[in-house]
């Protein structure tokens, strides 16, 4: 018997009817005799409701009862798609986070899954009832609720699949796979059939949000077969696989964006050791995670000017903490910037291709777009550029290194 987990993303159960779509899909899954655990996502726009909710009454809201209120939207799609497959004569129940139970950090807002007890849902499995998990939403040390980040339902999914050791877990979701840029704004982008788990570990960590990051690493670390595809289609998608299962590897395998930035500039911070720890260890504590860094060199071996990225999110709290640390940090000016977007190109065979960097910078400049910030890592070069240039760069890079599809 195969056991699969199944998960639906927010478009993918949008309303009534795409709900009742999927427990069609389901009921198909079951008929053929497979074990089906299915992890689900707030209805599309739902999410993004919520959390306007919290920030019209405080931006700098307890991540507690954050939690409380965003966790609430899988809740939702998880017991409407288990009342639709009732409907269908198919046994089926709900398992809330802290049911299963899903344990957690006390990172509220952005937690890590600490273990999963997979026991009482595989009974459940066995005695041919479908389980429904909402996905996004565990259960921290303390026993209140947490939620793990933008996209966690992916994460949910795989890491389910972990604990109860499914032959594959399937991500389905709005595109037919993994492409090689974000087919909603890259015409010419191609669907991949393969990806190692490592090229997708860094799309997906500089912004490709087909996949949240962790669910990636959980996929490597425990070695859960991972699929991406449609629930609009009846096409495969796209497999994420060990490096030795893909035959033909490009040295550029993708380009992606990330709109989910801020640039924070201190103007004149004193140039002297042990400043760069006094002011990136309370935004550590903060919880404010800080991506890009650059630091000018200075004129006067006095004072220099430090620029950092944080995400959107996080930069309210992280301008919170610097202000409260201004005498001990020294800086005289704080200035922040949303107008930004990171875009990055990805590929493992950069490991092997020298130039890779030079040919981004070359086909930006030839575009007119300036380049703010660079970091880069064995197999990603990642720039910081103005936010309105996002689809211009991203569509010139992605011709650039030849992976437009004929
Ligand atoms: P879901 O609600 O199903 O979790 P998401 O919106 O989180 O869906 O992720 C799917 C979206 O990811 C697609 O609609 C697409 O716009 C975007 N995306 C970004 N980069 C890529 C890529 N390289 N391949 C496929 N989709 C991508
Ligand atoms: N609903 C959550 C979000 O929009 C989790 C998810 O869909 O993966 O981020
Ligand atoms: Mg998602």
């Amino acid at each position: 018997m195969t056991r699969l987990v199944l998960k639906f993303g927010g478009t993918s159960v949008g309303d009534i009817e795409r709900i009742k779509a999927v427990a069609l899909r389901v009921k198909s899954e079951v008929d053929a005799g497979n074990e089906i655990a299915i992890v689900v996502s707030a209805m599309s726009g739902v999410t993004n409701r919520l959390i306007g909710y919290v920030n019209e009454i405080a931006p700098l809201y307890d991540a507690r009862e954050y939690d409380i209120v965003v966790s609430s939207g899988e809740q939702i799609t998880s017991g409407l798609l288990t009342i639709a497959l009732q409907e269908l004569g198919i046994p089926a129940r709900s398992w809330q986070g802290w049911q299963i139970p899903v344990y957690t950090d006390d990172a509220h807002g952005k937690a890590r899954i600490r273990s999963i007890s997979g026991e009482e849902v595989i009974k459940s499995l066995q005695a041919g009832t479908v389980v429904v998990v909402p996905g996004f939403q565990g259960v921290g040390p303390d026993g209140s609720v947490s939620t793990l980040g933008r996209g966690g339902s992916d994460t949910s999914a795989v890491a389910l699949a972990a604990a109860l050791d499914a032959d594959r877990c399937d991500i389905y979701t709005d595109v037919e796979g993994i492409y090689t840029a974000d087919p909603r704004i890259v015409a010419k982008a191609h669907k991949l059939e393969k990806i190692t788990h490592e090229e997708m570990l860094e799309m997906a960590s500089v912004g490709a949000k087909v996949l949240q990051t962790r669910a990636v690493e959980i996929a490597m670390k425990h070695g859960v077969r991972l699929q991406v595809l449609s629930s609009f289609t009846n096409k495969p998608g796209t497999l994420v696989v060990d490096e030795d299962e893909v035959v033909e590897q490009e040295f550029v395998s993708g380009i992606a964006y990330s709109r989910d930035e801020a640039k924070i500039t201190l103007v004149k911070v004193s140039d002297r050791p042990g400043v760069a720890a006094r002011i990136f260890g309370p935004l550590a504590d903060a919880s404010v995670n800080v991506d890009m860094i650059v630091q000018n060199v200075s004129d006067d071996g006095k004072a220099t000017d430090l620029t950092f990225t944080v995400t959107r999110s996080d930069l309210e709290r992280a301008i919170e903490t610097l202000n409260q640390n201004k005498n001990d940090l020294g800086y005289e000016d704080l200035r922040s910037d949303l107008n930004v977007v990171k875009i990055s190109v990805i590929g493992v065979g950069m490991r092997s291709h020298a130039g890779v960097a030079q040919r981004m910078f070359k086909c930006l400049g030839d575009e007119g777009v300036n380049v703010q910030v660079i970091s880069t890592s064995e197999i990603k070069v990642s720039v910081l550029i103005a936010e309105e240039f996002t689809e211009r760069a991203v569509r010139a890079l992605h011709t650039v290194y030849g992976l437009d599809a004929e």
